[in-house]
């Protein structure tokens, strides 16, 4: 069923004109009637997953608020509201919205639109195409320069070993950054939360563990976890293991041989946080909040020796960010780094004591 009433106690019983949810059904949109003192008597069932109602009251104050200018004034509105993606974080979901004064200082019709959302989409997509087109200028002008370099050089075989050797390595660094692209951009289309299966936190961490283990073993650093945790959250499971994958793999790489990576999670207040701690190189406090932006590197000679692409800390912090959470960073230069990747748990799952 499309449309369905309200069950609440305090909802008092009303009816509306079948003509009226009717055409609400038809539109296919999320709709949502309120009467005198905001109490939806009528909603679509896509309102639920909007996170605008909790326990049948509207959350938003921008909301609130324009129904109250729609009340006053019997007027149409129309406006944009952010709805928090979930208790913690800086996860937002943009929706338009469009108030309808049905009877005078009684009902009022809300209709809700992601239409801003698709616009936000489009605005970091643009800005997106042109940092990577810089991006991919560097590896491209470089093996351009080299294949010059080989024919110049066609009958040095030592130079031509040379120059096609860097050729592969511009090769590999071309093909990691047009893979780091397609992850953040899958991440930055996606709605994980629309799709949501129940993950195991768990599980998650040991994945992106097992993925990190062999530039561990490159360089002698051993990575523990040595808790385990019942904790479950909803979203998607392979951009989960990504995330943790890419901090694993960062501590790894800005740490010295034979360091420790250690991994850790703990509940509190039903948020999980997964921390990964090294003992590297640290960031400066001026850095810290930098280092979450696109192609943001501390050091770029040193990012471009390990492989590093920019990307991989700001698809950590937009996977968050559509999960409902955050990512926050510890750090003291020359002391080590802890990323924290904080998580909403999913209510219906219980942590057992670690
Ligand atoms: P990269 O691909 O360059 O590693 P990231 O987005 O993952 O890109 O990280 C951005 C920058 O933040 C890195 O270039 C590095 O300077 C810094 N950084 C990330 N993780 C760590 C860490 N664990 N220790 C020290 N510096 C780090």
């Amino acid at each position: 069923m499309k449309f369905r009433r309200v069950d609440s106690a305090q909802t008092p019983e009303r009816e509306l004109p079948e003509m009226l949810t009717q055409t609400l059904n038809q539109l296919g949109g999320h709709a949502l009637v309120l009467a005198n003192g905001e109490i939806p008597i009528f909603m679509t069932s896509s309102v639920d997953q909007l996170g605008v109602l909790k326990d049948g009251k509207i959350q938003s104050p921008e909301l609130l608020a324009l129904v109250r200018v729609v009340r006053r004034n019997n007027t149409k509105q129309v406006g944009v509201i952010e709805i928090p993606r979930g208790p913690i974080g800086e996860g937002r979901h943009e929706l338009t919205v469009t108030v309808i004064p049905l009877t005078e200082g009684d009902l009022v019709l809300v209709l809700l639109s992601d239409e801003s959302e698709a616009q936000r989409i489009d605005d970091i997509r643009r800005d997106f195409v042109a940092n990577i087109s810089h991006e991919l200028k560097t590896p491209i002008g470089a093996l351009s320069l080299l294949s010059e370099a080989v024919l110049g050089a066609k009958d040095e075989p030592i130079s031509v070993v040379k120059f096609a050797t860097r050729m592969q390595s511009e090769a590999k660094r071309l093909t990691d950054l047009v893979q780091e692209i397609i992850n953040l951009s899958r991440v930055q289309d996606s709605d994980p939360l629309q799709l949501a299966q129940e993950v195991g936190v768990e599980y998650v961490v040991r994945e992106a563990i097992d993925q990190c283990q062999i530039s561990a073993d490159n360089r002698n650093i051993v990575v523990t976890y040595p808790e385990s945790t019942t904790a479950i959250v909803l979203g998607d499971r392979h951009q989960l293991i990504m995330a943790i994958h890419n901090l694993i793999e960062n501590a790894i790489n800005y740490s010295p041989e034979a360091t420790k990576v250690s991994v850790s999670t703990s509940l509190t207040e039903s948020i999980i946080d997964i921390a990964v701690s090294d003992q590297g190189i640290g960031i400066s406090e001026s850095e810290q909040d930098r280092i979450f932006e696109r192609f943001y590197r501390v050091d770029p000679a040193r990012s471009r020796q390990t492989g590093g692409t920019g990307l991989g800390l700001s698809i950590v912090k937009h996977v968050a960010a559509k999960h409902g959470g955050e990512v926050t960073v510890w750090s003291v230069e020359n002391v080590g780094s802890t990323f924290s990747l904080r998580l909403p748990i999913y209510e219906a799952s219980i942590e057992s004591p670690q």
